[in-house]
């Protein structure tokens, strides 16, 4: 379901009103007949606010109602409309009640409905001889085709069926608007599209050389496809009108990203050339040297901030290719020139973490890293601000450094770590943090690969460096997959390992994003190991524990003290800690590559060879055996992205946790890959040939939505 989307396209075309040509579709959904004030309050719960809205609301899929199939050619598995008589009926109570009523047609074939709710007025009607127009999924019944719970009517006598004339759009609908009724407001709505000439905002040369319909022609045939419309190509989503639109919808952003972009780089930013003292005396402090791949980007970003003009800057790396350090040189070049940098994590454990690392790095250097989370509340907060304010030169926190009330002496570089779990309009707040009229440098760090285009259209406002070499000495992790029903052998096992002095985790997870039900399964887990091992000392951390228990139970972890770390996907992102060597995650079969990867990326860091074991429930489904199949042939987090992605689809893998806020109303960016050069060489030519066209363009598609979800 759409949800009101924030978008980074639109931050830079937030409040504009289009011109009067194109002014009927600013009007306001409520102008509608029969849309009232409670209409119109739901209706914007869903993004939906303005006419256009309803316009680029499109059918979620399509049925054909234009045709019969006679019951002897139905074909199980496909929808189908019906126009049959009553042939019986049966109305049973085995296990639930239910009615069940034979068809037959001219094909003398016999064809079930089954009903599992039913008033007794509705059984009535079907008296043996009645003609019935039904419409639904076939599927393979007890006694044949069937198709349960049936869209239907009783026809009168010999009336004629009244087929439909195109094919039936079915709309998505949410927020109790229901598919007919929301189809119903699209109706109206699309009464009030202007000519084609007033509405459009492609250039007719342009549409021409594309080969490309009008805007208005597209949106007609998407919403009311004609009988003779390529319905196999509708329902993919790629009908030239789908395309048609997904084209103008992938251009709005990429503009709005483009203009983003520019009026980010347009304003000033300090040039942190700094002396390089400081960081080289972090790098010969370290206990191993930079890898290539680690210096170079290291190089890319110095030379990025010595500039007077914003770095906005993505570095992609795989877990464990050590991101961290690149990201403490850029402070340190930061702090070399007096100015601040705010690291920003996701969650409380990688920013502590992060808090924890930088520090042992950079005391010796003299810089003691400010720590401010959330839960830093009363005089260490205020302490905290205090220090914020009078200049220290690393803050590190979760996103209580985003908001509102941390005011930087002068903020330099903001490092955000983990991006796909931040939206870009995060980012931007901490753009805003800067002071004496300059805005501070960007650095985004994502261990998320997601395959070359998708990272241009989820980042086109970031210029993108890549880690793509792993520290040396590490042994791949080997990963087994193991049935539940030997967990006993895998607790010996663990057993095993840690009286040989390794260091195992034991991860839980659960499918529903409930922190609280994977917390409970955490605790489960952690009671039953201890009982099993009683000789090891296990530690627990879950979401649900309080800052300073999760925190002891890391310590303890690290230092060696306890062997075996009980935990929940808390420890997905960032968790370093190098000793570890085993570590065992329970249900994967619920899990996506991507987490797998990242939970397993917690192994393998060290020179010892590790092992990664993937608990699974039988029975497997195909998909999820190809997924464990997936993890056990390869540690490399691109092959995984690209296996996740065929696997999945781009709607999971790509959805807004992934790349932080884009989201289409038309356009999927894997389906409509092969349009994104397209999109860029027209981008060029529109910003570059007519800009206000580009800037109408980019208000049309991401600019009310935007501007309802208040960002
Ligand atoms: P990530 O990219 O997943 O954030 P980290 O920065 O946490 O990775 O680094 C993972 C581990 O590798 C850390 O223990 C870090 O100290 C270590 N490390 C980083 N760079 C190197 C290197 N060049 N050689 C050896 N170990 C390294
Ligand atoms: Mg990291």
């Amino acid at each position: 379901m759409k949800q009101p989307r924030s978008n980074p396209a639109a931050e830079a075309f937030r409040v504009e009103a289009a011109p009067a040509s194109v002014d009927a579709g600013l009007a306001a959904v409520g102008s509608l007949p029969g849309v009232g004030p409670a209409l119109v309050e739901r209706l914007a719960r869903i993004g939906i606010v303005q006419l256009q809205d309803l316009w680029f609301h499109l059918p979620l899929r399509y049925e054909d109602r234009t045709r019969l199939t006679p019951i002897a050619e139905l074909s199980i598995g496909a929808s189908a409309q019906v126009l049959a008589r009553v042939d019986g009926v049966e109305r049973g109570f085995r296990f639930r009640p239910q009615l069940r009523v034979a068809l037959v047609d001219d094909s003398r074939a016999t064809l079930t409905l089954r009903f599992f709710h039913f008033q007794r007025s509705q059984a009535e009607q079907f008296v043996p001889g009645a003609r019935v127009l039904c419409f639904g999924d076939v599927r393979m019944g007890q006694h044949g085709a069937e198709i349960v719970h049936p869209q239907y009517r009783i026809l009168r006598g010999d009336a004629p069926a009244d087929l439909g004339e195109r094919l039936t759009s079915i709309y998505p609908s949410t927020e109790g608007i229901t598919p007919l009724r929301m189809a119903g407001i699209v109706e109206r709505a699309l009464a009030r599209l202007p000519e084609a000439a007033a509405l459009e905002l492609l250039p007719p040369a342009l549409l021409k050389e594309l080969g490309m319909a009008s805007l208005r022609e597209s949106l007609l045939t998407a919403h009311r496809p004609p009988p003779d419309a390529d319905v196999a190509a509708l329902l993919a989503g790629t009908h030239p009108a789908q395309r048609r639109l997904a084209f103008e919808e992938l251009l709005a952003h990429h503009l709005g990203l483009k203009r983003l972009r520019a009026q980010v780089r347009s304003r000033r930013a300090p040039a942190l050339s700094g002396s390089g003292e400081l960081r080289t005396r972090l790098r010969t402090s370290l206990p191993f040297a930079l890898t290539a791949a680690q210096s170079r980007v290291a190089t890319e970003v110095e030379h990025d901030l010595a500039q007077s003009t914003p770095m906005l800057r993505l570095v992609q790396g795989d877990v464990g290719s050590g991101k961290t350090v690149v990201a403490a040189l850029a402070a340190l070049a930061a702090a070399e020139s007096g100015w601040q940098t705010a690291l920003v994590a996701p969650t409380e454990l990688l920013a502590e973490q992060h808090w924890r690392t930088l520090g042992a790095w950079m005391r010796p250097l003299g810089i003691e890293p400010v720590w401010l989370s959330g839960k830093v509340q009363g005089r260490a907060r205020e302490r905290a601000r205090g220090a914020v304010a009078a200049g220290a030169p690393i803050v590190i926190g979760t996103h209580a450094l985003i908001q509102q009330g941390i005011e930087f002496q002068r903020l330099g570089l903001a490092i955000i770590d983990e991006q796909h779990r931040f939206g870009v309009h995060q980012r931007l707040t901490l753009s805003e943090k800067g002071r004496e009229g300059v805005v501070p440098h960007q650095l985004v760090l994502t261990a998320t690969p997601i395959p070359r285009t998708l990272a241009m259209a989820a980042y086109a406002d970031l210029d993108v460096s890549v880690i793509d070499e792993l520290p040396p000495g590490r042994t791949p992790v080997q990963t087994v997959a193991i049935a539940n029903s030997r967990r006993a052998e895998i607790i010996e096992r663990i057993r095993a390992a840690c009286a040989q002095g390794r260091q195992a985790y034991w991860v839980c997870t659960l499918i529903e994003e409930s922190e609280q039900l994977e917390a409970q399964a955490a605790e489960v887990a952690f009671a039953e190991l201890s009982t099993a091992l009683p000789e090891l000392r296990i530690g627990l951390v879950h979401g649900r524990l309080k800052a300073k228990e999760k925190q002891a139970a890391m310590e303890a972890f690290k230092a060696g003290e306890t062997r075996l770390l009980v935990a929940t996907t808390v420890i997905e992102v960032g968790v370093d800690v190098p000793e570890a060597s085993l570590m065992v995650i329970e249900n994967v079969e619920r899990l996506g590559l991507a987490q797998l990867h990242q939970l397993r990326g917690r192994v393998g860091r060290g020179s010892e060879a590790s092992t990664c074991v993937l608990l699974y429930q039988p029975p497997l489904s195909a998909q999820a055996r190809a997924r464990l199949a997936v993890m056990r042939e390869t540690n490399d987090g691109f092959r995984i992205a690209e296996k996740d992605l065929e696997l999945r689809g781009p709607g999971e893998v790509l959805g807004t946790r992934q790349t932080g806020a884009v989201e289409f109303r038309v356009a999927d960016l894997v389906r409509d890959a092969a349009l994104l050069p397209l999109v860029h060489r027209i981008g060029e030519h529109l910003s570059a040939q007519d800009a206000e066209a580009a800037r109408r363009i980019v208000a049309r598609w991401v600019g009310s939505a935007v501007h309802y979800a208040g960002a």
